[in-house]
């Protein structure tokens, strides 16, 4: 029986695994993965949050059993640690090994950390497992003040919803109006006008993030170039890096993304 490992559950990794099942069933197909979840959008996330999807449970294609039970043997909170191609197997980071005929890599992607002053503070949110969603979600009612960083598409859904959980909200941003990297001005002017004329969004562009403050551990304000705003929340639409580790651990060549 050729055996099939994947090693990530994002939307790469269950389509992959899924299509190796469907295609031919006698494949023995394992996949791996760091999250509680696989098979949900993350891209819904900051409509949960703003509440034009009622819950998270929306976000879900299927739940995990259906995937075991079409076959795949699923091992999710599991961490590869290595990829032993002389033995071909993979280890996780609990000691388990995995042996492979086949293999295929859907690491994706993570958060490039900024480099700044007290980013570990509780508060300051980089938003990925749904998991890690429900639970800031579950706090978003306490949250007077937010301030979300980069108004990137990811930034400009946040800032959108947060206003609809009664939340002062900020955006931080070096550019000059929204999305400025991708779209042109006059394009942006109507949503711009709308999140601050209805929602009351604060935009602070032309500003540049320096690093938070905090007490006991918690975040109280965000450090700009243009002055503190104090706030209980921080979301960091920081950059996107591909995670590419275990593939340059066994040679593979990767490109520019
Ligand atoms: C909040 C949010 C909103 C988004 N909105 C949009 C949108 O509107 N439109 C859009 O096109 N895209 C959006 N995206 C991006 C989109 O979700 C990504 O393009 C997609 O997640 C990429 O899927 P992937 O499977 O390649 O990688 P990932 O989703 O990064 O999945 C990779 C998985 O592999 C796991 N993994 C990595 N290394 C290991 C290892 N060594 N061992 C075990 N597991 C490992 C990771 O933990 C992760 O679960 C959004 C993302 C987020 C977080």
């Amino acid at each position: 029986m050729t055996r099939i490992v994947v090693i990530g559950g994002g939307s790469a990794g269950t389509g992959a695994a899924t299509n190796a099942i469907q295609f031919d069933r006698s494949l023995d197909v394992t996949l791996i993965t760091e999250f509680e979840d696989i098979a949900y959008s993350p891209c819904g996330i900051p409509y949960v949050f703003g509440r034009d999807i009622k819950n998270f449970d929306g976000l879900f294609l299927q739940p995990l059993e259906f995937y075991s039970e079409m076959g795949i043997n699923l091992k999710t909170e599991t961490v590869v640690e290595v990829i032993d191609m002389d033995k071909r197997a993979v280890y996780t980071t609990n000691g388990e090994e995995y042996p492979f005929d086949k293999l295929i890599l859907c690491t994706g992607w993570e958060y490039e950390i900024p480099n700044l002053a007290n980013v570990d503070l509780e508060g300051i949110i980089f938003i990925k497992n749904i998991r890690r969603a429900m639970e800031i979600d579950g706090r978003l009612d306490n949250v007077k003040q937010a301030v979300v960083w980069q108004a990137k598409p990811l930034g400009v859904e946040l800032i959108e919803a947060l206003p609809h959980r009664d939340i002062e909200t900020h955006l931080v941003d070096s550019g000059s109006w929204l999305m400025s990297e991708f779209a042109d001005a006059d394009m942006m002017e109507l949503l711009q006008n709308h999140l601050v004329n209805d929602l009351g969004v604060k935009m602070h562009f032309g500003t540049d993030l320096m690093g938070f403050s905090g007490e006991d551990g918690k975040l109280t304000s965000v450090q700009t170039s243009d002055g503190d705003i104090d706030a209980d929340m921080a979301f960091l639409v920081a950059p996107m890096k591909p995670s590419t580790k275990l593939a340059k651990s066994i040679g593979i060549k990767t490109g520019s993304t």
